[in-house]
């Protein structure tokens, strides 16, 4: 019997490594300086701490060190990255493409750029949460400066086109943005190969420490430029000021270096215990699974149990399994997920999905005990359900439910 609670909802947040905490330990206390200090060690041991993690952060994404600039956070770098782009190119035009599955830290800046006198054009996805690729080239106009498509989305775990996409937008000379929060130390991203030009990414999501992240910005072929959205001391090439966060910094770079050694054997394990708990899952009756079946992060599903309620089977479970559902929480009622409902998922379907995120520290033996405690409440809710039943006999539910 395995350790309750389990935890499956790595894409909310990972552990800190052990290892990447012990890397960032000195830099609490011993080494403490300054990295901005140029007179004296106590800032040059700091400065060539984040100089070695900037070389573990570009390495880790085909990247130059001088690519890299230190933010506090996914959540921030995607800020500078669309806030940055619209000022910089307001001479260009004032039009940004992105799509309507991006986390709320694209969504909320977009809508923050259109309170600006920004235009805005979100492109659908298709049922397995695919951007539309015609539909993204059709949008592109003369005053388009930016493109910003999520590598992965969170929720459903679906890998986008960023090839195809970055294609289009060379092709157009458009900039191309990608949040990649969720793949990053996941699944193999180049940004030279992908034709990216700017990049988020997040410590947290990677098993690294929470409140650090990092902003790609492509040097050359294009060069790329950016308002800064911080004025301070002029750190990070003037991007991003403030005092760096040293630790955090450091542990993002030992959590870069582990992924780059550990993600081809690591995909492949978990890979194959997602496998294992997918099936297990879909072979339960009315199970389907949301997003793309092929591509997909090696340690995501996304799967509704149709009816059954969504916060009885959340009920059920979740003293023993922590997972996220197909609700979203706002003020006071529980909304389906808008990526679900771009896929083109029905409401009552969303609110009885939920997402499995497996992770570095997930065991063959914790996800066999998933199996059997989603299984176990599933059959025991709809043995009292009556929708079941109706659905069981063959009465067309689509009006009801
Ligand atoms: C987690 C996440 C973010 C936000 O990252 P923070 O570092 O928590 O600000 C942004 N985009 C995606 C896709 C994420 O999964």
């Amino acid at each position: 019997m395995p350790e309750l609670p389990i935890y499956l909802d790595n894409n909310a947040t990972t552990p800190c490594d052990p290892r990447v905490l012990e890397a960032m330990m000195p830099y609490f206390t011993s080494v403490f300086g300054n990295a901005a200090s140029r007179h004296h060690s106590f800032g040059w041991k700091a400065e060539d701490a984040v100089d070695v993690a900037r070389q573990q952060v570009a390495s880790l994404i085909g990247a130059e060190p001088q690519e890299i600039v230190f933010t506090s956070g996914a959540t921030e770098a995607n800020n500078l990255a669309i806030k940055g782009v619209f000022e910089m190119y307001a001479g260009k035009g004032n039009h940004m493409i992105t799509t309507r599955i991006e986390h709320k830290a694209v969504l909320d800046t977009c809508t923050h750029i259109e309170k600006l006198g920004g235009e805005v054009t979100y492109i659908s996805v298709d049922k397995n949460g695919r951007v539309n690729l015609e539909e993204l080239e059709a949008a592109i106009r003369p005053g388009t400066i930016l493109i910003a498509v999520m590598y992965a989305n969170n929720e459903t775990g679906t890998v986008m086109q960023v090839k195809e996409v970055s294609d289009i937008a060379r092709r157009h000379n458009v900039l191309f943005f990608t949040d990649a929060a969720q793949a990053i130390g996941k699944i193999p991203v180049n940004v030279q190969r992908d034709g990216i030009d700017l990049l988020s990414l997040s410590a947290h999501k990677m098993y690294g420490p929470k409140g650090v992240g990092a902003l790609y910005v492509r040097r050359k072929n294009p060069r790329v430029r950016l308002t800064a959205q911080m004025d301070g001391g002029g750190h990070e090439r003037g991007y991003r000021s403030g005092t760096l966060n040293v630790p955090g910094i450091v542990g993002l770079g030992k959590a870069a270096e582990l992924c780059a050694r550990e993600m081809d054997a690591e995909a492949d394990r978990l890979g194959k215990l997602r496998d294992k708990l997918r099936e297990a899952l879909l072979q339960l009756e009315a199970t389907t699974l949301n997003g793309d079946r092929v591509h997909v992060l090696p340690h995501v599903t996304n799967i509704s149990f149709n009816y059954v309620e969504g916060k009885m089977l959340m009920l059920g479970f979740n003293r023993d399994l922590a997972v996220s559902s197909g609700s979203a929480c706002t003020s006071a009622s529980l909304e389906p997920s808008y990526v679900l409902k771009a896929l083109g998922i029905p409401d009552e379907q969303a609110h009885s999905s939920f997402r499995f995120a497996l992770g570095r520290f997930t065991t063959e033996e914790e996800v066999d005990f998933a199996i059997e405690k989603v299984k176990e409440t599933v059959e025991k809710l709809r043995e009292t359900s009556e929708i079941w039943k109706m659905y069981r006999k063959g009465v067309d539910l689509s009006e009801i439910w």
